[in-house]
């Protein structure tokens, strides 16, 4: 496209929270065949809530909350905000003090499975399945039951151990974007096929994906396994974009030909995108795209 031709559609853009950052990514836009998804927080709202506690352990709730809360409080994972909140919420309605949380010690970030530290003497583990198993943790039948009932739900299981045994689990939910299955189903229309790429379970993942009508999707990835299934499928000469919404997903963004950043998201995926969805909303995906298509035929 022209030099003006891409200050047309990036003015236009712009005023329709559609930012894109150069011609490149207007250009490529049009030729897109198939868009990968990140689920949290781009597909679904991103603002996971507790929806059930349990304990498996002689732990009062109380102190199970207190434990878990302590080992979340230094986590940015949207997951942790969650537990703690709920923590929050539960010693509010025993009426116990609502600010007390332990000290961690020895506090560690397990990427894509979880946190870990010492509280008081307590060794402390939150987190997924992943994390119990390196942590050679036992998970008897009747977690594994809580685990895939909750799944089944679309919801993530946060897995408590306390001193080298299952404590206790959370359920959260994480509601996906109202939007999400219209636009799925109208770039379906235009030609595009849709996939879905996850940090989290395979259960989880694969509820999400059905409830948004997604057919292909990738469960338990890594940072650098989302930017792999990028490249696989530029590799079978497909032209793809990312639209995502965290840090997780900044490798991804930067190896798809269009990456696309949820406004609400990160700032590190914000810099690794091409264009920002300002509004979060993702018909902007089908707006960007459109634009493109425009810009295109207009100096054809
Ligand atoms: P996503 O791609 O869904 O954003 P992440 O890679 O951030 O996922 O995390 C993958 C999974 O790791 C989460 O679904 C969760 O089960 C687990 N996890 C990561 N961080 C935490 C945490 N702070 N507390 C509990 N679980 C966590
Ligand atoms: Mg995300």
């Amino acid at each position: 496209a022209t030099p003006t031709a891409v200050m047309v559609a990036t003015g236009k853009g712009a005023s329709q929270g559609v930012l894109i950052k150069g011609g490149d990514a207007l250009e490529k836009a049009h030729t897109v065949k198939t868009v990968v998804f990140d689920k949290t927080g781009t597909l679904t709202v991103g603002k996971p809530q507790v929806v059930s506690a349990v304990l498996f352990s002689s732990f009062s709730m109380e102190e199970f909350c207190d434990l878990a809360t302590a080992a979340e409080a230094n986590s940015e994972h949207p997951i942790a905000k969650a537990v703690v909140d709920h923590a929050k919420r539960f010693r509010h309605k025993i009426g116990s003090s609502p600010d007390h949380i332990p000290d961690v010690k020895d506090f560690q970030v397990h990427t894509g499975a979880g946190v870990t530290g010492k509280v008081g003497e307590r060794v402390v583990l939150v987190g997924n399945r992943r994390l119990m198993r390196t942590s050679e943790i036992t998970l008897v039948p009747e977690v594994e039951k809580y685990i895939f009932e909750n799944e089944e739900l679309a919801r993530t299981c946060v897995l408590v151990a306390i001193d080298g045994k299952m404590a206790g689990a959370f359920a959260v939910t994480d509601p996906v974007k109202p939007e999400a299955q219209r636009v799925i189903t109208f770039l379906r229309s235009m030609g595009i096929t849709s996939i879905m790429v996850t940090g989290d379970n395979r259960a989880t993942a694969a509820a999400i994906a059905r409830d948004v009508g997604i057919d292909y999707f990738f469960a338990e990835t890594s940072p650098v396994g989302k930017a792999d299934k990028i490249k696989d499928l530029q590799g079978k000469g497909v032209i793809v974009a990312m639209v995502g919404d965290g840090i997780n997903d900044s490798p991804a963004l930067v190896a798809a030909d269009v990456g696309m950043a949820i406004g609400a998201g990160t700032n590190v995926a914000i810099e690794a995108a091409d264009i920002v969805l300002i509004k979060s909303n993702l018909e902007d995906v089908v707006t960007a795209i459109d634009l493109s298509r425009q810009t295109i035929a207009r100096i054809r």
